[in-house]
C-alpha cells in the first residue's frame, strides 16, 4: 500500500519540495497522461497554481496545514467556487458555481490544493463513466475496459497518479465500484456523515460524498477533514468524529466478519469470488472470525434501488428548466415549448430514462404498486443489516459482480447495467457505510476489490479491517 499524500506532505514539511513544486508536477503529468486517459475533464492551471503558492506562504509562516501538500482531483458534480460544474451533461455546460460545497471547502481550508475536475457519469446516473457528455474516461488497467462509474474519472486520476485522492459521491456505488474497477480504495460515509451542502442532488436519501484513493492513510487523513456536522445540510448527523487516521493499523483481533451468503451466488465471477476469500483469509490471519450471515431482502435491492433513486431524481432535475439555470432552448414558442426543448436537449438519453421512471412511478395509481413498495423493501433490507450486525462487527462482500467490463458491452441493455450494481446499492438503501479496496488481482492482472460494510459510523473499524484485507503485492509497490 502506498500513501503518496502522506509521503508528500513529509517531503514538504522537511523542505524538500514546495507546494508550487508538486502542483507543477501533477500538472505535468496530467498534461502528458490525461488525453489518453480523459480522467480530468477541468483544470485551471493558474488557479492551481495560485492556491499552491498559498499553502506555501503559510508552511513558510510556520503553519502546518493538516492537508498541505494533497493535490486533489473533484468530481463534476461537486460544487467549488468560481468553477465549472457540468455535472457531465450539456444542460450545465455554462453553469459556474458560486459556492464551495462545504465538504471541499474544509479540505481546501486544510490546504488542499484542487487540481481540476473529474469525469463522470451525466448526474451521476450510471455505472461505466459512458453517459457523460465529455466521453468516458479510459481505465489505466486497460483503456478498452470501462473505469466504472459514475465517479470514473476520480478512480482513474487516483490510479493514474494524475492526483493523490479525488472526491467522488455514492447514491448506489458511484465510489465503491469504479474503485475496485481502477484496483484503488474508495469509502461511502454512513449516510449523514459528509455534509452534502454543495453536492449536485441526484436522490437526496442516498447521495454521499467521500474519498478515492492509493492507501489507507492517505484516504483516513482526507476522511478527518470531511466527516462532521454542518448545519447546512439538515440530514447532516450531529456525531463524534474519531481519529480516522490512527484506525489504518490494523489492529482487528476479535473482529467478527458476516459473510452473507446472498452476494455469494453463482452469477458471482470465479476469479472475483477467490480475491474476496483470499482477503477473508487475510483477516483470519490477524485474528478476525468469520461467520455466515443471511441478508435475505438482497435480491430486492436493485430493483427498489432503481425505483426509489429515480423517483428522487425526477423531482431533484425538475430545476433544470432552462428558465434559472443551464441550457436554454432559442426562440420559445412559448413556456411549455421552452421546458420541453430545453429539457430534451440538454438532457442524456440515460437522464432522460430515469426522469421518466421516476415520474412514472411516483405517479397516481402507481405510487403504491411502486413507490410505497419499494419504500417498504428498503426498510427490510435495512432491518437485513441490523440483524445481522446484532452478531457480527463488521461484513465482507464482493464489490461487484466481475472486474472491469468492455466499454460498449452494456450500452443497448440498461438493465444488464442496473443489475451489475447489486452489492453496493444496499448500502445506500440501508445507510451504511461502505469501503472498497483491492483484494488483488485476476488472471488476466484486472483489479478486484473487497467490499467491507459496517453499522453507521463504523468507518474506523472499516478502515482497520480494510488495511489488512490489502493485498500484499500491492503493499510491495
Ligand atoms: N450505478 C448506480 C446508478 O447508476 C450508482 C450511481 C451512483 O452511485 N451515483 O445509479
Amino acid at each position: 500500500m502506498i500513501n503518496p499524500f502522506l509521503d508528500a506532505q513529509q517531503a514538504l514539511f522537511e523542505g524538500s519540495v514546495t507546494c508550487r513544486g508538486l502542483a507543477e508536477e501533477h500538472l505535468a503529468r496530467i498534461a502528458s497522461e490525461n488525453p489518453a486517459l480523459n480522467a480530468f475533464v477541468h483544470v485551471d492551471e493558474a488557479a492551481v497554481l495560485q492556491a499552491a503558492d498559498g499553502v506555501d506562504a503559510r508552511v513558510d509562516r510556520g503553519e502546518r496545514p493538516a492537508l498541505a501538500g494533497l493535490m486533489l482531483g473533484v468530481k463534476d458534480v461537486i460544487c467549488q467556487k468560481g468553477q465549472p460544474v457540468r455535472c457531465a451533461s450539456k444542460i450545465l455546460a455554462d453553469f459556474t458555481s458560486l459556492i464551495d460545497s462545504t465538504a471541499l471547502a474544509s479540505l481546501i481550508e486544510e490546504g488542499a490544493v484542487v487540481l481540476g475536475r473529474t469525469n463522470c457519469d451525466e448526474f451521476a446516473m450510471g455505472s461505466s463513466n459512458e453517459n457523460s457528455v465529455y466521453g468516458r474516461a479510459k481505465n489505466p488497467a486497460d483503456p478498452l475496459l470501462v473505469t466504472g462509474g459514475s465517479s470514473g474519472g476520480s478512480a482513474a486520476a487516483v490510479s493514474a497518479g494524475l492526483c493523490h485522492v479525488a472526491l467522488g459521491s455514492d447514491t448506489g456505488g458511484s465510489i465503491r465500484q469504479p474503485a475496485s474497477f481502477c484496483g484503488v480504495a474508495g469509502l461511502k460515509p454512513t449516510y449523514g456523515r459528509v455534509s452534502r451542502f454543495g453536492l449536485v442532488a441526484y436522490a437526496s436519501s442516498f447521495d454521499s460524498i467521500g474519498p478515492i484513493a492509493r492507501g489507507l492513510g492517505d484516504l483516513a487523513a482526507v476522511f478527518q477533514h470531511l466527516a462532521g456536522h454542518d448545519d447546512r445540510d439538515n440530514t447532516s448527523a450531529d456525531v463524534p468524529v474519531p481519529d480516522f487516521a490512527t484506525s489504518a493499523d490494523g489492529s482487528i483481533a476479535g473482529l467478527r466478519v458476516g459473510l452473507p451468503e446472498e452476494y455469494f451466488d453463482p452469477g458471482l465471477d470465479a476469479a472475483t469470488a477467490q480475491c474476496v476469500r483470499d482477503a477473508v483469509t487475510r483477516l483470519e490471519a490477524a485474528g478476525a472470525t468469520a461467520i455466515p450471515v443471511s441478508l435475505p431482502h438482497t435480491r430486492y435491492g436493485v430493483a427498489a434501488y432503481y425505483i426509489l433513486t429515480t423517483a428522487e431524481a425526477s423531482s431533484n432535475l425538475a430545476r433544470y428548466d432552462g428558465v434559472r439555470y443551464g441550457h436554454r432552448a432559442a426562440d420559445p414558442t412559448d413556456l411549455q415549448d421552452l421546458y420541453v426543448r430545453s429539457r430534451n436537449e440538454g438532457f442524456g438519453d440515460e437522464v432522460k430514462r430515469r426522469i421518466m421512471l421516476g415520474t412514472y412511478v411516483l405517479s397516481s395509481g402507481y405510487y403504491d404498486a411502486y413507490y410505497a413498495k419499494a419504500q417498504r423493501v428498503r426498510r427490510l433490507i435495512r432491518e437485513d443489516f441490523e440483524h445481522a450486525f446484532a452478531g457480527v462487527d463488521i461484513i465482507a462482500t464482493p464489490a461487484t459482480p466481475g472486474p472491469a467490463f468492455p466499454a460498449g458491452s452494456h450500452a443497448d441493455d440498461p438493465l444488464s447495467m442496473y443489475l451489475s450494481d447489486i452489492y453496493t446499492v444496499t448500502a445506500n438503501l440501508a445507510g451504511i457505510p461502505g469501503l472498497v479496496v483491492p483484494a488483488g488481482t485476476n488472471p488476466d492482472g484486472l483489479p478486484i476489490g473487497i467490499q467491507l460494510l459496517g453499522p453507521a459510523f463504523s468507518e474506523a473499524e472499516l478502515l482497520r479491517a480494510g488495511s489488512v484485507c490489502w493485498p500484499p503485492i500491492h503493499a510491495s509497490v
